[in-house]
């Protein structure tokens, strides 16, 4: 298939505009380099607020923005930067405070994973779901082995599980050699994260990689339909489009729904993404690590 990117002037020649308007939100934000103007031509009124100094010089680069070869749109969470590891981490703070009261910390945490699963329903994936758990399944364990429940256990546990947001999570190895490997190759990059709006919006600007991303969109929650409108804002036939995700629930089922072929990468999930009846999913591979995946990823 040919390639456009030898024709595409370097990045030093377009015209200097913040990438994004921030702050995130649930909009599609389109970054400034001219090969992503292809999407403006539509109306979508989901877009983000424009960097509009320079439309004018933009409009004038549309020449040189061919049809992108394929498009690849990533997960965030445990797919480029490594978020389990932290509420691991604030589980075992909480964990341990359990203990000290004389409490079975195995049955704790068992509770603690089993409502924390029931509570993506009531609350999403709100900041305040992990710490609810940890402390109603403080509670439950209260209850059932009728200990009297201490309000100043319930808080340290609270704070404990809260802990869980208080670092922004490290990159996953190799994260940005295997995004500007994509996009040398001619692909479209968008980013497609579910969860809270703030936190989420914190994890990419930490991240460093926004500059990457043609899109960035942080959803409630990833459907078909959401990945389809991200495939059409990138600019790419569906059938040239990946979906790339730590999550066979999440990443991988709506993006095959959709048309799309999926990386699904084989790492760490909590109990709720977790579906490795994937044997059976056409149109997807599994890589070990994200940085595999410009070996996997064909046109
Ligand atoms: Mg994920």
């Amino acid at each position: 298939m040919q390639r456009h990117t030898a024709l595409m002037p370097s990045r030093s020649q377009f015209p200097v505009v913040p990438d994004f308007c921030g702050p995130f939100e649930s909009g599609i934000y389109l970054a400034s380099h001219p090969c992503r103007l292809r999407a403006r031509n539509r109306p979508f009124e989901s877009f983000g607020p424009e960097p509009q100094p320079c439309i004018i010089s933009m409009m004038a680069l549309l020449a040189y923005a061919p049809r992108p070869d394929f498009g690849v749109i990533f997960d965030g969470d445990d797919t480029l930067w490594s978020t389990e590891q932290l509420y691991d981490d604030a589980r075992e703070r909480a964990r341990k405070i359990v203990a000290e009261c004389g409490m079975d910390a195995a049955r704790w945490e068992e509770c603690e994973r089993r409502l924390d699963v029931q509570n993506v329903e009531k609350l999403g994936y709100s900041v305040d779901r992990f710490p609810t758990s940890c402390v109603q399944a403080y509670e439950q364990i209260c209850e059932s082995t009728g200990c009297a429940m201490d309000a100043n256990t319930a808080d340290r546990v609270r704070r404990a599980a809260q802990s869980a947001f208080d670092r922004d999570p490290p990159l996953v190895p190799g994260v940005r050699e295997t995004l500007m490997s994509l996009r040398q190759r001619g692909a479209r990059l968008a980013l497609l994260t579910k969860g809270d709006r703030e936190l989420q919006s914190r994890k990419i600007q930490s991240s460093g990689l926004a500059d990457l991303f043609d899109i960035i969109q942080i959803v409630p929650e990833k459907s078909p339909e959401i990945i389809r409108h991200v495939v059409e804002a990138l600019g790419v036939d569906v059938t040239s489009a990946w979906m790339v995700g730590n999550s066979i629930r999440s990443d991988v089922r709506p993006a095959i729904e959709a048309g799309l072929r999926a990386v699904w990468i084989n790492a760490h999930v909590w109990e709720y993404e977790r579906d490795y009846e994937c044997a059976a999913i056409d149109r997807m591979i599994a890589a070990s690590e994200l940085s595999d995946i410009t070996a996997l990823i064909e046109v």
